[in-house]
């Protein structure tokens, strides 16, 4: 056969490794063309829901088989990624409101869940109110008609007031209205998202769980992705149409490093775990902190519905400083600390700790903001020694004193 130009006989090469490789990770496919083998099979319509082999921006192989341990990990049957836990929760909201609708947030939901409603959703006529994630017959006075989804957060951002989730969704399905619960803080381990009453109702839970596997699934701070995953295949059909609307896709290398990160999942959850209480409750003794907010805490917000649903409680706590300590001096206490970084995101290698002006995040007042005062510092702890990180945060109580 008579030899084509390099390019020719490079991108039209005859060789295929053989089949038989088999190995522990699992292998990156990359597409936005997929071949098909003639005209018959590109005029075959798409059969699997969600799963589609024509176009590389729906997903490839190693997309759906992220996908599917997603799914896993949160108790579903379904999941749809997305690039960011951000476009997971615009992916919810767009999928199940119209114009005319209402949706409910907490009101310590994630800060761009707030913002997306008094935006984007305010925009398209869709209505917005929040409501305290502690108080279920002022809840329930509020659902009506309108009403087409509500969003739960456990615990909730910043404050991690623990909601009374049951007693939320209870509300919620005596009218039929759909949930989505925010659950990038339990990931799919502190708690069974769809069944949280397995003993006594089997099956009862959330509609929707929608995660940002930015956090603890990738672990690695590196990459940007969010997740929903359901039992219902008629939600999951609107989630996919929806998906292919916005035109979601995802980097290959980026899902390659969730699927890496998945195996250690459950292992650094539970050492993120015990070294955050370990400082939460060290914190507590500190002359210096009001309160720390922490729901494994007696006494944190919430703290009885935590405990009824599950042990496990994650890597993040919050300490509410005294008064006498202005936000400028909170401020160089921060900038003291030098096994913490100072940024967003958490659940991570890196332990970090940011201070919040909660007043400019918060609607309703939550009960506890009225009676104290003081500035938020929020801490998310890595995978460092517990010991380095005590002796980081005793130095810089010595810079806050001075
Ligand atoms: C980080 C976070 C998100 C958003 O995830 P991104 O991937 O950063 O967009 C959503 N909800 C909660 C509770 C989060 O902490």
């Amino acid at each position: 056969m008579t030899r084509r130009g390099p390019s020719t006989e490079l991108i039209h090469h005859p060789f295929r490794a053989p089949d038989g490789w088999d190995a522990v990770p699992v292998p990156v496919h990359k597409a936005s063309t997929m071949l098909f083998k003639d005209t018959a099979q590109l005029n075959t319509p798409r059969t699997r829901d969600g799963i589609s082999y024509r176009y590389g921006l729906p997903g490839t192989p190693t997309t759906y088989t992220l996908a599917a341990r997603i799914a896993t990990l949160e108790h579903a049957e379904h999941c749809v990624l997305t690039p960011s836990g951000l476009a997971a929760i615009t992916l919810t909201s767009l999928a199940f409101l119209a114009p005319g609708d209402e949706v409910l947030l907490p009101d310590n939901a994630y800060g761009q869940n707030r913002h997306i409603s008094n935006g984007l959703l305010r925009r398209l006529g869709i209505a917005h109110r929040f409501y305290d994630p502690l108080d279920v017959p002022a809840f329930e006075a509020m659902l009506s008609d309108r009403t087409k989804l509500v969003w739960l957060e456990a615990a909730g951002s910043v404050t991690l007031e623990f909601p009374d989730l049951i007693g939320l969704l209870r509300a919620c399905r005596a009218r039929g209205v759909r949930t989505a619960l925010d659950n990038t803080w339990g990931a799919g381990l502190a708690f069974n998202a769809f069944d949280l009453l397995p003993d006594r109702e089997p099956g009862f839970g959330a509609d929707l769980s929608m995660q940002a596997l930015t956090k603890y699934a990738s672990g690695g701070a590196d990459v940007l992705m969010g997740a929903v995953c359901t039992r219902d295949i008629a939600l999951h059909r609107e989630l996919v149409a929806m998906h292919e609307n916005l035109g979601y896709g995802l980097g290959q290398n980026d899902v390659e490093a969730v699927l890496r990160g998945l195996p250690t999942i459950a292992l650094r959850y539970r050492a993120q775990d015990a070294a955050t209480r370990d400082l939460a409750r060290w914190m507590q003794g500190r002359p210096e902190v009001a309160r720390v907010f922490h729901p494994a805490l007696p006494g944190s917000p919430g703290h009885e519905h935590w405990r009824a649903l599950t042990t496990e409680a994650g890597c993040l706590f919050a300490a509410l400083f005294k008064p006498a300590y202005a936000p400028a001096r909170l401020d160089a206490f921060v900038d003291a600390l030098t096994c913490f970084g100072i940024g967003y995101s958490w659940a991570g290698p890196m332990s970090l700790a940011v201070p919040h002006e909660m007043s400019r995040s918060r609607s309703l007042g939550l009960s506890w903001t009225a009676e104290e005062g003081g500035t938020l510092v929020r801490f998310a702890i890595g995978l460092e020694e517990v010991e380095d990180l005590r002796a980081d945060l005793a130095q810089a109580f010595e810079v806050l004193s001075r």
